[in-house]
């Protein structure tokens, strides 16, 4: 079986780093795309309990593929809501693009 934390974190990398560089306003067909490759991830990500209990939470927290800001603000609630679940730290939202677009500021 995959090694969960090293799947999870290469995993997160491409989601967040995905959101960062997703257009500010997407086409009909970017959304689309964007849509079917989250909704994808409860039927397909190789760790079956995480891809059932994210079902559970997209269900109650339907993604936001609106544009980068809305996306990225999502993906890091869903992100936030497996750290609780981990007991890991909660991530600020508002360092977001920092961590995984522009880099530090200074
Ligand atoms: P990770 O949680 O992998 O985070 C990587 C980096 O992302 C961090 O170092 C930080 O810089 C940044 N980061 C942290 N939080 C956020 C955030 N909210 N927004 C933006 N950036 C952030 N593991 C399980 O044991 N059980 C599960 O049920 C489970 N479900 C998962 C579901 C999904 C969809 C995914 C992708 C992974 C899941 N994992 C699960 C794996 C788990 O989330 C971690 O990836 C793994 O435990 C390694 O953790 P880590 O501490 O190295 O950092």
């Amino acid at each position: 079986p995959p090694d969960v934390e090293q799947l999870g974190r290469a995993t997160w990398t491409f989601l967040h780093t995905t959101a960062a560089y997703y257009p500010e306003r997407p086409t009909p067909t970017q959304r689309a795309n964007m849509l079917s490759l989250i909704r994808a991830l409860p039927l397909l990500y190789p760790c079956s309990h995480c891809a059932d209990d994210l079902g559970e939470d997209m269900a109650a927290h339907p993604p936001d593929v609106s544009g980068r800001v809305g996306l990225s603000r999502w993906l890091c609630e869903r992100h936030n809501v497996v750290n609780q679940k981990l007991g890991k730290e909660e991530f600020n939202c508002a360092k977001t693009d920092e961590r995984w677009k522009d880099g530090p500021s200074d």
